[in-house]
This record gives structure tokens, sequence and C-alpha cells, in this order.
């Protein structure tokens, strides 16, 4: 379902149906001082998008859903695919250095740090960058595989996923990015990223659509 932007006499025939609902479209049409026939496609919209329920003999009902309750159900029902950005990722070999320019270089938060078959080993975020930054090793010998968080613990997401499952996955486990991966026979490949800038990104998509 769209999201619906109605229209001034559209919600005011909302109103009319909250106040005196169950009521007919010829008496809603005499409130509004109008036609029944102008108001018909108006109803019509109304009913097909749920948000009046319409009884033979009986009239029009107030289903009781509001604008709100559309975004939410559109919100409910979207999926990783198609919002997520291309991922940025390392191999395990690479220095702590290495790891900071390409931080810079490719201009994201975090990295995913892959092995040699390209399966997903590791999450390496700013603050991990920093915190070994701030110790006493050399960067240029220090490998990302002793610092970053390594598997079973990366939270991950597929494509097929709900994106507003992922959304409270950022909240929860308290973190930026989330690799969309790809499940093979021996391992994880990373075929997207999620970070809170998409979800934010989409919230805004939503707010502006308009059918
Ligand atoms: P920062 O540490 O820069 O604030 P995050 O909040 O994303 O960034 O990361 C916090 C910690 O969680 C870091 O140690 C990082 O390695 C780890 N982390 C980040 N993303 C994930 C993830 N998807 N799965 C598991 N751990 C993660």
């Amino acid at each position: 379902m769209s999201t619906i932007e109605l229209t001034i006499r559209q919600e005011k025939i909302l109103e009319i149906v909250k106040d005196f609902g169950p009521i007919t479209g010829e008496c809603i049409a005499e409130k509004l001082d109008l036609t029944r026939a102008t108001l018909r496609p108006d109803l019509a919209i109304l009913t097909m998008t749920g948000f009046l329920d319409a009884r033979p003999r009986v009239g029009y009902f107030y289903t009781g859903k509001t604008s709100n309750q559309f975004l939410a159900e559109k919100l409910k029902i979207m999926l990783v695919d198609g919002h997520e950005s291309t991922p940025v990722v390392i191999n395990e070999n690479v220095s702590v250095y290495d790891a900071i320019i390409k931080v810079f270089s490719e201009d994201v938060g975090t990295l995913f740090v892959i092995d040699a078959n390209s399966h997903l080993v590791g999450v390496l975020s700013r603050k991990d960058l920093l915190r070994a930054s701030i110790g006493q090793q050399k960067l240029t010998a220090l490998p990302v595989n002793i610092i970053m968080t390594r598997m079973p613990n990366i939270t991950m997401c597929q494509k097929d996923d709900l994106l507003i499952e992922v959304a409270k996955k950022l909240i929860n486990a308290q973190i930026d990015a989330i690799p969309v991966v790809n499940k093979t026979t021996n391992g994880f490949e990373v075929v997207g990223r999620i970070t809170k800038t998409n979800i934010t990104r989409v919230l805004v998509k939503l707010a502006e659509t308009d059918g």
C-alpha cells in the first residue's frame, strides 16, 4: 500500500465520519455543501485506502486508521534489499594504519574484515581504530584481526530481512553499521551495509512520499 496524502476535502470528510458515522454519502455531501456526485471520487479513495469502511444502506464508518498508521504499515513491510549501501571491506592481514587510511579514503565509519576466501571474519569501527592508536603498538605492523570484533559475535542481516528488524538490531547492539551478507556453504559473503544513515534516509523518503 502506498503512503497516503489526503486532500483538505478528504480530511474534512474523515472528520465528519469520525463525528457522525455511520453516515450516508448524501449526509456527508450536505454537511459540506457539495453534491453527492462531487464527493464520489473522494469517498472511493477513502474506502479503497482503508480510512473508511462502507456498508450498504448504513453508510460510512471510520476505521480508526490514521496517516501515521499507514506510514507504520509501510515501514513494517520494507526489506533491506534496495536500501543498503556498498560495503567497504579489507583483508584481515591489513595493518591498522592502512585501515585508518581506508576509513578516510572511503569516507565510512565501519570496515568489514574478510579472509582470503572473501568470507566475513570481523568488524572494525572508528573507536576500535582509535583505541589501537592510543596504545603503544606500531600501527603499520599491527594487523586488523588482532583488534577487530570477530565472528561469531557479528550482528549481520540479509537482503530479505525486514528493515525495521535491522533498525532494532542497530539500537539493541548499540552499533552504527550492520553487514548485509549472503550465506554460502562455508561462510558469509558481504554484499552490502546498513547504517544508521540508511535508516534515516528511509524515514525521510517515507515522510516525503505522497502516493
Ligand atoms: P564506534 O565504536 O566507532 O562508536 P560502533 O558503535 O559501530 O562504532 O561500534 C562499537 C563496537 O561494536 C566496536 O567495538 C565494533 O567493533 C563493534 N561492532 C560494530 N558493528 C558491529 C556489528 N555489526 N556486529 C558486531 N559488532 C560490531
